[in-house]
């Protein structure tokens, strides 16, 4: 009973150092603003860098942070890694260890009482009241490849001092460029703080109510275009928690993820390697089986005026079919690609005459995928996007 009395009490205990950080800044915030633009113009110079400062702030959140740290997508140069973790420590979330840490808790019990900003309790709590309440201390089993490493755990151990310091830098090197010492401090310090932490906090918040789910709708993450914006490319959460282990999230060439294209890029000049990326079949199998369950609710919502069995007869042939030609074309080009990359040269006609049969096997399935996904596509069209009176007066 009393042990019981004292977890209630824990989990509703207030994190006194987090509510008078962050409610005294956006106070500070809001009385200064207003006294600084009645008062003085803000220059173009102090616009732009605390511009930069942002871009740069919510880039080492999203590319050291999330990606590298929390979720170790790839790996990347000391050089590299201390330029993130600099730039991740004046953005003001936390220490490596802690962020990664509630964030290895968030994708593992998604939507749950355990996730530490679970979106069923409301936008403001997943937003920003999470961190007024007192979380519970570290386990270093969820961060155990992170744990020993000493430069980690020497900006957890001072993460307040290095994190006033790093500031104070920032502050002080802005204050040197635009010669103005309030306006660095208003805007360069306060305001972009801001709106990097709000900006990082949608993703917790918007990011699991506002937008679409074409990867899964096993919980409650989405897509957002804006929010991608908003954050260098973190808004496709609905594909990030269904394959969290890429360390792209907005997996098509053209949606917008400046992060995945940076580390691309570094890893083109030796600067980044091991980026770890979903195999692009498995994707479109992961798509397959979000539209059958789609297509099934419709049909099961549905099921007193259409002819169900023949509906979901219908999806579910389908399904199977599409999904044993996608798992076929993936199984026959990783054979393809694992003969080729064999150097046994005794072995070559037997391996040539192997791999001109895998050749055409690889067309053959490659064809029919393509079909079944044209015919898909139109099913997954006629069955959610139709009017319900057209579904009703089609036969399956
Ligand atoms: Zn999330
Ligand atoms: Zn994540």
């Amino acid at each position: 009973m009393s042990q019981a009395k004292d977890a209630s009490k824990r989990s509703w205990s207030l994190d006194w150092t987090n509510v008078l950080f962050l409610s005294g800044y956006h106070l500070l915030l809001f009385i200064l603003l207003p006294i600084y633009i009645i008062n003085y113009d803000a220059s173009a110079s102090l616009i732009w860098s605390t511009v930069a400062l942002w871009c740069l702030c919510l880039l080492a959140i999203t590319m050291g942070y999330h990606r590298l740290y929390a979720h170790v997508t790839y790996k990347t140069h000391p050089a590299i890694e201390a330029f993130l973790s600099f730039w991740g420590t004046v953005a003001t979330e936390g220490s490596i260890f802690s962020w990664s840490h509630d964030h290895r808790i968030h994708h593992r019990h998604v939507d749950t009482d355990l996730d530490p900003y679970s979106a069923p309790q409301g936008f403001w709590h997943s937003h920003m009241l999470w961190m007024f309440k007192t979380r519970p201390e570290i386990n270093p089993r969820v961060i155990h490849d992170l744990w020993e490493r000493p430069a980690l755990q020497f900006q957890h151990k001072h993460y307040a001092v290095i994190m006033v310091v790093v500031n104070t830098m920032v502050w002080g090197a802005l204050w040197a460029i635009t010669g103005d010492p309030l306006g660095s401090f208003v805007i360069g310090t306060l305001l972009r703080m801001f709106f990097v932490h709000h900006c990082t906090w949608f993703i917790n918040s918007l990011a699991h109510i506002w937008g679409s789910q074409p990867f899964s709708t096993e919980h409650t993450a989405v897509n957002n275009f804006l929010l991608s914006i908003l954050t260098f490319g973190e808004g496709y959460h609905n594909y990030h928690h269904t394959f969290a282990g890429d360390y792209r999230n907005g997996v098509r060439w053209y949606q917008f993820d400046p992060a995945k294209i940076v580390i691309w890029s570094l890893s083109k000049i030796g600067l980044a390697y091991d980026l770890k990326k979903v195999n692009h079949l498995t994707i479109k199998r992961r798509l397959v089986a979000a539209d059958r369950h789609l297509m099934l609710e419709r049909i099961e919502e549905l099921k007193h005026r259409i002819d169900y069995d023949s509906w979901s007869a219908r999806v579910e042939e389908a399904a199977e079919s599409l999904t044993a030609n996608l798992n076929g074309l993936k199984t026959t080009s990783d054979k393809i690609q694992r003969l080729k990359d064999e150097k046994i040269q005794q072995m070559k006609t037997a391996r040539d005459e192997e791999l001109e049969l895998l050749h055409q096997r690889f067309d053959e399935l490659k064809k029919n995928v393509t079909d079944e996904m044209d015919a898909w596509k139109a099913m997954v069209h006629l069955i959610l996007e139709s009017p319900e009176s057209r579904l009703t007066s089609l036969a399956a």
